[in-house]
């Protein structure tokens, strides 16, 4: 009897991850981002893919793989439509804090229909007057009874409009200091009190929902409350943030090999002064440059990657791998445009999206300005002066 080998399993899951992006996403990417639809067929053929559930452990019904796969399968959905890496990715964060934070009772009601995406969820932080800063957050959670009460808005959260369920990051306690101590985690079922406002209309990521959330005294029962403790949300939520920023240097490893990768072909095709523009020099070191910084921020992301699947800490190198990543798909992606030349700003070319998507990468889980501080403390911390 034959077994199959975890390097086996990988590349089994990433392939098939592969397939469909190449049969089905790349068909209807272009429109479907260009139009600001969501892609409704494909979220329903990742919830048979089981893709809802990629780091959900077996044992509640996902498919528990290492973050080294997660990553690869991020890769490779970006490489076609970062959007629908997405719809995944908030979700993830959100079953990783069920799964490593919640109760039992927790797991067993949410985790498994989360697995099979028939529940989908986001992660609800960030609110219109606390992004970076967001342990000054003032969405309120007052207990009341056997419930606590919630009140306030979050902003730009994805799958807003279409997910049903979300983590939300919310004040317990007011008056403790440090102010983080005062944030707890609800997993919050839309119903009533919980209002969906304003879709936003994005630059890039399109056909994916980002909205504005509205809690006017929406209750939820206090076993809702991620571990069962007031107080441990913020940790909860950075740890699942940690994971983000290996998903979101993924996405921006495989945007930047598709710019990459249809820069190198037009620049065998277009010819100009009488020859490929692919033998003119200049061309030459562009591609150069932009593979050798794309594979630096693969490896990055796969040290990341392999660090966390060791059970180690990551916090310093998932930033670096996001900061990094994330910074050279801005580069690559506008080399990619110029490659192109005025073809590469029209929407009939594929590296006008990839351009459109790559300045969320610097933007979300954390800014680059705030990835920079983050490394700079645990650097400051590893290298004290005796
Ligand atoms: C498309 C999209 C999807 C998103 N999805 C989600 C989601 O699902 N859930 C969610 O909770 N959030 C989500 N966000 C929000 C995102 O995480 C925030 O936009 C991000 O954290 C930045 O916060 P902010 O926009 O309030 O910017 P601000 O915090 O106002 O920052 C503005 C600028 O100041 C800089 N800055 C701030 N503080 C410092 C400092 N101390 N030192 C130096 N520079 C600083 C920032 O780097 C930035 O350049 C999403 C955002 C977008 C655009």
């Amino acid at each position: 009897m034959t077994t199959t080998t975890p390097e086996e399993a990988r590349s089994q899951i990433v392939n098939m991850v592969r397939d469909f992006v190449r049969r089905d996403v790349l068909p209807i990417a272009d429109e479907h981002e260009q139009k600001d639809i969501v892609p409704l067929g494909l979220i329903e053929q990742m919830k048979g893919m089981g893709l809802f559930g990629i780091t959900v452990p077996e044992e509640w019904g996902g498919m528990g793989l290492d973050y080294t796969t997660f990553a690869m399968i991020f890769e490779e959905i970006s490489k076609g439509w970062m959007s629908v890496g997405g719809i995944i990715g908030t979700h993830h964060i959100m079953t990783y804090v069920i799964s490593n934070f919640g109760t039992e009772e927790q797991k067993s009601r949410f985790l498994p229909a989360m697995a099979r995406g028939e529940m989908r969820g986001g992660l609800a932080l960030t609110e219109p007057d606390a992004g970076s800063d967001v342990q000054s957050l003032s969405l309120s959670a007052t207990k009341d009874g056997e419930e606590y009460v919630l009140n306030g808005t979050k902003m730009f959260i994805t799958n807003g409009r279409h997910g049903d369920t979300f983590a939300v990051l919310a004040r317990t306690d007011p008056n403790v200091t440090p102010k983080h101590r005062g944030l707890s985690c609800f997993i919050a079922e839309k119903g009533p009190g919980f209002e969906v406002g304003r879709d936003l209309d994005k630059l890039g990521y399109r056909g994916l929902d980002t909205c504005e959330l509205i809690f006017k005294d929406y209750r939820v029962a206090a076993d809702r409350l991620v571990g069962g403790e007031e107080g441990h949300g913020f940790q909860q939520v950075m740890s699942g943030l940690e994971t983000g920023r290996i998903n979101v240097a993924a996405r921006s490893v495989g945007v930047a090999t598709a710019a990459f990768e249809a820069s190198i072909k037009y620049a065998q095709q277009r010819e100009t002064f009488g020859k490929p523009i692919s033998q003119h020099q200049a061309i030459q070191l562009k591609l150069a440059d932009m593979a050798t910084k794309i594979e630096a921020a693969r490896l990055l992301t796969y040290q990341a990657a392999e660090k966390k699947d060791r059970g180690e800490r990551v916090d310093l190198e998932a930033g670096m791998a996001k900061l990094f990543a994330s910074e050279i798909c801005a580069e690559v992606t506008l080399e990619a445009m110029r490659i192109h030349g005025g073809v590469g700003y029209i929407k009939e070319s594929p590296v006008e999206r990839y351009y459109r998507d790559a300045p969320l990468m610097i933007i979300g889980e954390g800014t680059n300005e705030i990835q920079r501080i983050l490394i700079a403390r645990q650097l400051l911390r590893r290298y004290p002066v005796d």
